[in-house]
């Protein structure tokens, strides 16, 4: 069964790879915009590359997409959905508006083939371990379909409603975690001034009420102020932009995802684009005071 993937960046390189992986009968096919990525994939695992959109998608029985935003994936479906066979099944792990799932879906069933919008959570690490969390919208025999597919590299895979139902879903989940990001860095930021063993004082909170993913996963890295990696503050104030646009459209007030989007925007000018979004610990660092107390008073 030939599968086209498309879109080789953070995630969709171990996405492609785990498909690749998982069974001899899947004849993958790459395609990545960036020159020498494709043949860089290939190289290391078992597939193929191909030049063009096209020429990955002919023919192909399933298509994985993995790309920035909705302009991208606007581009792709331009070359893709003319040579897109009937019953086919396009799975799309962008995170995008709902609008545009919602329009691929109707273009891609007028010529006989399926959408479903299908972003994910987890991160990179989710992704290069196959452990993502997939949210799907869609027709329901499509996802039937493909579930087996997204199991390559997903621990949980959760038909979610019809098009645009998977992207509303992520939506809700990056409402409940950018407040959560923004309230750690400052956590951590007044445990460091307090002059607390911030590590001592994680692995305390860890075991109480204010445990996250995030803390679990990022706390380390936001206090070594290592940014290096993982989901960008650019890709995440795309996310916060299509969650307050689609919020404006249903009169559904958002204030701390507004705010934490405006923090983000400081990040970015702080030159943190590219930096993973728990970033917001580098903005929080600098805009306070920075002569630290030492250890606490007995007193005090
Ligand atoms: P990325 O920027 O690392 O990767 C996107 C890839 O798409 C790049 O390699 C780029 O060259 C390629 N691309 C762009 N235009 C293309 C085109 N026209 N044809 C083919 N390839 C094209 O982004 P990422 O971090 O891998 O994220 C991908 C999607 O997953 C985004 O929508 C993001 O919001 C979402 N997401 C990312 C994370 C994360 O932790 N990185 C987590 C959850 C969801």
């Amino acid at each position: 069964m030939r599968i086209a993937c498309l879109g080789l960046g953070r995630m969709g390189w171990h996405m492609a790879g785990h498909v690749a992986a998982a069974d001899e009968a899947h004849e993958v096919v790459v395609f990545d915009v960036v020159e020498g990525l494709g043949d860089r994939w290939a190289r290391e695992h078992r597939g193929a590359f191909a030049d063009t959109v096209a020429a990955a998608v002919d023919g192909s029985a399933f298509v994985v997409t993995s790309l920035p935003s909705d302009r991208e994936l606007a581009e792709v479906s331009q070359e893709a959905l003319p040579v897109l066979g009937r019953g086919a099944i396009w799975i799309d792990h962008s995170t995008t508006s709902a609008a545009i799932a919602r329009e691929l879906g109707e273009r891609t069933a007028a010529q006989g083939g399926h959408f479903l919008d299908g972003p994910v959570s987890g991160g990179v690490d989710g992704a290069r371990q196959g452990t993502l969390s997939v949210m799907v919208g869609g027709d329901e025999d499509a996802f039937a379909r493909a579930e087996p597919l997204m199991g390559t590299y997903a621990g949980r895979v959760r038909h979610m409603g019809p098009s645009g139902a998977g992207q509303l879903t992520k939506m809700t989940n990056q409402i409940c975690v950018v407040g959560l990001c923004q309230a750690l860095a400052e956590g951590l930021d007044f445990a460091s001034r307090a002059g607390l063993d911030v590590e001592k004082v994680v692995e305390a909170m860890l075991q109480g009420s204010s445990t996250s993913w995030q803390m679990e996963n990022r706390a380390d890295r936001m206090l070594a102020g290592e940014y290096d990696f993982g989901f960008s503050t650019s890709l995440m104030r795309k996310d916060v932009g299509l969650v307050l646009d689609q919020a404006s459209t249903m009169g559904v007030s958002l204030p701390v995802t507004a705010l934490v989007g405006q923090f983000l925007a400081d990040v970015d000018a702080m030159g943190g684009a590219a930096w993973d979004w728990c970033s917001l610990m580098e903005r929080q660092r600098q805009f306070a005071p920075r002569d630290v107390p030492t250890a606490p008073s007995e007193h005090s």
